[in-house]
């Protein structure tokens, strides 16, 4: 095999373009070529419809033969400081996924593949978007709505909470706990609307909001890393960090994992309340002083159903399961109004309310919720409707994130407006 010419591909979906970048090698770098400012170069490209989003990892791209792609650039690129490449694809489809190679002239083997998949910027916010809408929010009604700063992510990212209406008895909507999960193309936008068109019901019970928990790898997912993530920047599954009989974690969902294994994908970290994500949902949930309920979104590719899962531990506490299918069952009943079947929709497979029968464990936050606040608190998750299953495999349409952000504020201005 003849030696490779470059390094350090990358790929990034930027503004609806696919963006390379690689570097020569030290020895071409070094070579009387190496000096030459333009380099001839070739781009291969190749379809990878089969990529399936939640079941396919990494591994799916190894050994993908460059061969079989489709070379859609052959021609001079300017190098960087002599070392340096930049190439753009401008001609790719929403929802594919494409893997790329790189390579000079000379017969030398390509580089890659690199892959990246072509995300929606509606279906998947920039945390620049996150920040400039809840920034937005504040200063619109400097009289309604404040931001305040909770915590960070791993990464440095500032974790701002934002807080609207009734600042002593408030409703907590988390969102994207787990990074390739759902949370702010739902929250911002039912907070949004509930701001211009149902102030009335803030003044009675506040939200409070931490949109984007996973924001630091959901930002990859944003530039187009093709696989699911679930994990924080230092490899933790924060709805296994909290500090509430984390020690005696022991997860036994199906999964095949185990919490305690710094190798698992629900792995639990090194010590409770580890990780900076999940001290920052402690400090937001703390300062809430009258706490009605905690909705944490999860499911695929930003759209969340009406799944409702609350802490195992409370499966012999009567009372606290009553509020919690009486919540679920106001939000659902928004979600899904009567003139549509409610629940009886086709496709509509779970009902509303898993209870304590479902999966959360020790260690997740409404475990820890239900342990230091007895409040309602819940993962909520896709609930089988059939319409939205797309999600599952990162296939949501920009209509049918509209249509799913109106049944999710439906979902919370009718639990508001009952629980008052
Ligand atoms: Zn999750």
């Amino acid at each position: 095999m003849s030696r490779k010419q470059f390094c350090r591909l990358r790929v990034v979906l930027s503004a609806a373009k696919v963006r390379l970048s690689f570097y020569k090698s030290s020895l071409l770098f070094a070579s009387a070529q190496g000096k030459e400012k333009t380099m001839k170069i070739r781009v291969y490209r190749k379809d990878e419809p089969d990529f399936q989003f939640g079941a396919d990892y990494d591994e799916y791209f190894d050994g993908i033969d460059w061969r079989q792609a489709q070379m859609i650039y052959d021609g001079m690129l300017e190098a960087d400081k002599l070392r340096k490449f930049e190439f753009f694809d401008r001609d790719v489809e929403p929802l594919k996924t494409y893997a790329y190679w790189v390579s000079s002239d000379e017969g030398d083997e390509p580089v890659g593949p690199a892959a990246v998949r072509i995300r929606s910027p509606e279906i998947w916010w920039p945390y620049s978007k996150i920040c400039a809408r809840i920034k937005a929010l504040a200063e619109d009604n400097p009289a309604l709505v404040r931001i305040a700063k909770v915590g960070a992510t791993a990464r440095g990212n500032d974790l701002e909470a934002i807080y609207a209406g009734n600042s002593k008895k408030m409703v907590a909507l988390i969102g994207s706990v787990h990074p390739g999960e759902s949370g702010p193309e739902i929250i911002i936008p039912a907070l949004e609307r509930m701001i211009k068109e149902r102030k009335d019901l803030l003044t009675y019970i506040g939200i409070a909001a931490l949109p984007s928990v996973g924001a630091d790898e959901r930002e990859k997912l944003v530039q187009g890393y093709p696989c699911y993530l679930r994990l924080n920047a230092n490899g933790v599954d924060i709805d296994r960090n909290f500090d509430s009989d984390w020690e005696e974690m022991n997860d036994d969902l199906g999964y095949g994992l185990r919490s305690t294994d710094p190798e698992s994908a629900t792995y639990r970290g090194g010590a409770p309340a580890s990780e900076p994500e999940t001290r920052a949902i402690v400090n937001f949930i703390r300062d809430i002083p009258e706490l009605s309920a905690v909705f944490s979104y999860h499911a695929l590719a930003s759209i969340c159903g009406g799944a409702f899962l609350s802490a195992q531990r409370s499966a012999g506490d009567d009372d606290y399961s009553v509020r919690c299918r009486q919540l679920a069952d106001w939000y659902v009943a928004g979600m899904y109004p009567a003139e549509e079947g409610g629940v009886a929709l086709p496709g509509f497979s779970q009902g509303a309310w898993l209870g304590a029968h479902a999966d959360c464990t020790s260690g997740s936050l409404p475990d820890w919720v239900y342990a230091t606040r007895q409040a309602p608190a819940f993962d909520v998750e896709w609930d089988g409707y059939a319409p939205t299953k797309p999600c599952m495999q990162d296939l949501t349409t920009p209509k049918l994130m509209r249509e799913h952000q109106t049944r999710h504020y439906n979902g919370l201005v009718n639990v508001i407006a009952h629980s008052r």
